[in-house]
């Protein structure tokens, strides 16, 4: 009925999604990790997705679900994300434990963003997508690919090299290598 009285006042189709659209929810996304610490690579995964999302939350998480050991506290790894993304309004960075998709429905985000480097990323990020799914029908996942310089990079791998005095300058941020050099000297 009120697509016809759009005809009638000579409003085009155009014209109504427009309407429709300023109607629409925000697209709302998380982006769980360890983040332990953030690197480029991650950094990378965050701005791909401000391309599409209203808003993102970064959820550093309180306890590592993989067997990876961490080197930074909580705290500190939230502190880095926070002042990494410090000039971005759209970003806002917090901790959670507990199950993700509780953390995402907390949040109102019905997508999880999850950086995809190889094959070896796959298989548990696949089982991850399909169980969480299962706990929440309505949550969706978006997997994204880094810029190709990034697609090697893990935090595991910057945590070793920086243990051992390598330069990881090219693969941090510099609030990030300052909080390593710190660490490590
Ligand atoms: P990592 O695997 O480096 O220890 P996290 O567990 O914090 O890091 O990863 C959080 C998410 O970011 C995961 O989906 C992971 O696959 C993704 N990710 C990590 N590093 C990169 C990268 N270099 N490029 C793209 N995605 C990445």
């Amino acid at each position: 009925m009120k697509k016809c009285d759009f005809r009638q006042s000579g409003r085009d189709a155009s014209g109504e999604e427009a309407q429709a659209s300023k109607t629409q929810r925000p697209i709302v996304a998380v982006y769980p990790g360890s983040f332990d610490p953030v690197t480029l690579g991650h950094e990378d995964v965050v701005r791909r997705t401000l391309r599409f999302c209203d808003r993102l939350v970064v959820g550093v998480a309180e306890t590592a679900t993989q067997a990876k050991g961490s080197l930074f506290p909580v705290q500190e790894r939230l502190e880095m994300m926070r002042e990494v993304f410090a000039g971005e309004s759209r970003v806002d960075c917090v901790s959670f434990s507990g199950l993700l998709v509780d953390f995402a429905r907390d949040e109102g985000a019905r997508f999880i963003i999850r950086g995809l480097r190889a094959v070896s990323d796959f298989d548990y990020e696949f089982q991850m997508a399909q169980m969480n799914r299962e706990l929440w029908d309505e949550v969706e996942t978006i997997f994204l690919t880094p810029e190709v310089h990034y697609s090697f990079l893990s935090a595991t791998l910057v945590r070793e090299v920086a243990a051992l005095g390598g330069d990881v300058s090219t693969f941090v941020s510099p609030v990030v290598l300052e909080r390593l050099q710190r660490h490590y000297s």
